[in-house]
């Protein structure tokens, strides 16, 4: 079972939530591309905002709703999912 066995399951199914950050920039890009996004300064306060939380998972998987932050963040209309509230705030 070699490396299945030592990864990290997603939350929702037993595929490994490892992804690299060319994955993530591709992500990224395509959502520019097709969403309405918040403003760079924006973008980076939720993101740094996520990077203090300890519902991080990896460094770019919200434990929470199991989406990739850098991805979430970015788009206009999402929020943070913390059942406290929102750490974007
Ligand atoms: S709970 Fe909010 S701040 Fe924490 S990782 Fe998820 S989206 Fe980011």
């Amino acid at each position: 079972m070699g490396t299945r066995s030592e990864a990290r399951p997603c939350k929702g199914c037993e595929r490994d939530i490892t992804v690299t950050d060319q994955q993530i920039s591709r992500m990224v890009d395509r959502m520019r591309l097709n969403f309405e996004c918040v403003n760079e300064e924006n973008y980076r306060v939720r993101l740094s905002a996520c990077q203090s939380c300890s519902s991080l998972m990896e460094g770019h998987t919200c434990a929470v709703c199991g989406c990739i932050v850098q991805v979430r963040a970015l788009l206009a209309d999402q929020d943070c999912p913390n059942a406290q509230g929102s750490r974007w705030a």
